[in-house]
């Protein structure tokens, strides 16, 4: 097989969800159907018999959330599935919006009795920026659900999407029988599923044959009703439009009852596009492309207690990786050699021998490497569109043990390289002051400092309301603005200048006051 075979053969997605809909259960299926593990349930700790990989993970579990996000990649039918977790709490959704740039395509699950949900809201608006392909599962099926034309109905009006139902539902609950392919004619019937293993796949050719007449029994007549309607009421199945996101495919299933969701990734290893083009600052990189090129998306701390190291998770964009190969890590001009990329087999390490466009792959990172880097074999290339949030919340972090400063401090600098929390230290005094989206960041923050750097600190007050990236073309003019406004400018984690406004009105003011210098609320990576 060629490299471009392979790049064509690569299916990268994230799932898109609100919490409870069922992403992890889901997850743990697709993960089975991929052989990747023998019995489902190992996916997240609520379990008991997952080993938890790092320590601040066992916070995480406590609290039945999922903060960190990994990569797994499993065979399916031919095809290379690459599957990218996104953290589920909310106070981490910058890492999300981070991952959803790194996919081709996305999973959206719908609870089938609470219909569309405000996270969804949320994750499809990022999905729409770049038009990503959505296809949809509705879940739970063996509950009492609300009738599924009204969740299509909500899915059109509140996502603004259109919804082509592949196959369709017969009851639901107690009296859930399967679900009908509209498109192939074949009913598959429902077998209440046990958890690990993958359910015998019972099929009825023909809604009209004897057999359907004999498991759906007295309601025979009505069901074939009912989907003579839903034909008529509802979309059609059309790959260009769902390709230029317009349109989702939608499949009903129960994935605890462990039904559905093959028939679904059947038709998603199919259906989703393979590595898509990706834009660059100077110009448009096609996935076949010989030579290698990605982006990083994400950079995690200490994932391992063993290992102790940073990892930056790196979505190759073109060509391949071939291991102990030559980079240009592009912002610091400079060439490294990478010899030991991993991969995250469902949360075993490997090392990967080769990687081609679409896949993720992790480099080490001692420092160097940030959020938003291009890496190349040469070419000055800056991928775009990878952004970075001002946060919205702030507070001073204090030492218990002030001789642990410099130990404070690469903690700091280290964890905001993971782009949840960024740290700002004013230039006015040896203040630091840590941002964040969430305040349960906060807590992270201060547990994984206790863990990971042994320094142990409380957070106070501070007067910051919102934080604005600096950037000014005279120098005389930035220099100008630094020195009368030192009370309030600060340099980030990055090295960059920022403007910490103690208010509203004052930001508002200085804006005005300073009409050439720009004062940015998202900085590209
Ligand atoms: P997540 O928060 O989206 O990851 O959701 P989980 O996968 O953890 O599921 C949330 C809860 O819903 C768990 O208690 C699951 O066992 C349950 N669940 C998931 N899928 C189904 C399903 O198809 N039917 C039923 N009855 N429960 C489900």
């Amino acid at each position: 097989m060629s490299v471009s075979d392979h790049i064509a053969n690569r299916r990268t997605f994230a799932i898109i969800s609100h919490p409870d809909a069922g992403k992890t259960t889901i997850t743990e299926k697709l993960l089975l159907l991929g052989q990747l593990i023998q019995k489902a349930g190992s996916v997240k700790g609520k379990g008991s018999d997952r080993h938890a990989t790092s320590d601040w993970m066992t916070m995480e579990q406590e609290r039945g959330i999922s903060v960190t996000s990994s990569v797994m990649q499993f065979p399916y039918n031919g095809r290379i599935v690459n599957l990218l977790d996104t953290p589920g709490h909310e106070d981490f959704s910058e890492d999300t919006y981070r991952t959803l740039t790194a996919v081709d395509s996305c999973l959206m699950i719908i609870d089938a009795a609470k219909g569309v949900e405000d996270r969804t809201i949320k994750l499809m608006n990022v999905c729409r920026l770049r038009d990503t392909p959505i296809i949809s599962f509705v879940n739970k099926l063996d509950r009492e659900i609300r009738d599924p034309i009204e969740t299509l109905d909500e899915m059109e009006e509140v996502l603004g999407i259109a919804a082509a139902p592949i196959n369709w539902p017969i009851g639901s609950g107690k009296e859930f029988k399967g679900v009908y392919n509209l498109y192939t004619d074949t009913i598959h019937v429902y077998k209440a599923g046990s958890r690990s293993v993958i359910p015998e796949d019972i099929r009825i050719q023909g809604l009209n044959s004897p057999e359907a007449d004999e498991l759906l029994g007295v309601y025979a007549e009505e069901v074939r009703e009912e989907l003579e309607l839903v034909r008529g009421a509802t979309h059609e199945f059309d790959i260009d439009e769902y390709k230029a996101g317009q349109l989702t495919p939608v499949f009903f299933g129960t994935a605890l009852g462990n039904f559905g969701v093959r028939e679904m990734l059947d038709d998603f290893v199919e259906w989703a596009p393979a590595p898509l083009d990706r834009d660059a600052s100077s110009r448009q990189v096609v996935a076949t492309e010989e030579k290698l090129s990605g982006f990083v998306f994400k950079i995690q701390a200490n994932m391992d207690p063993k290992h102790r190291d940073r990892i930056a998770f790196m979505r190759v964009c073109s060509g391949a990786y071939t291991r102990g190969m030559k980079m240009k890590h592009v912002r610091i001009g400079k060439d490294v050699k990478i010899a030991d990329a991993v991969t995250f087999l469902a949360g075993e390490r490997s090392h990967v021998e080769e990687a081609v466009a679409g896949d993720i792959i992790g480099l080490h990172n001692h420092g160097t490497i940030q959020i938003g880097d291009t890496f190349t074999e040469g070419e000055e290339l800056k991928f775009t569109g990878i952004p970075h949030f001002a946060p919205e919340m702030f507070r001073r972090i204090r030492l218990k043990d002030p001789l642990k400063m410099k130990a404070l401090q690469k903690g700091l600098q280290q964890l905001s390289e993971e782009g949840s929390t960024q740290v700002f230290f004013p230039t006015r005094n040896n203040d630091i002051v840590v941002g964040a989206v969430g305040v349960l960041q906060y807590e992270v923050v201060a547990y994984r400092l206790k863990e990971e750097y042994k320094v142990e600190a409380v957070y106070e007050p501070v007067n910051v309301y919102t934080a604005r990236w600096i950037e000014c073309e005279d120098p005389r003019m930035l220099e100008d603005f630094k020195r009368k406004n030192s009370e309030n400018v600060a340099i980030d984690g990055g090295g960059h200048l920022t403007y910490l406004a103690p208010t509203r009105v004052n930001l508002q003011l200085t804006q005005e006051r300073w009409p050439d210098v720009e004062f940015r609320a998202t900085r590209e990576h």
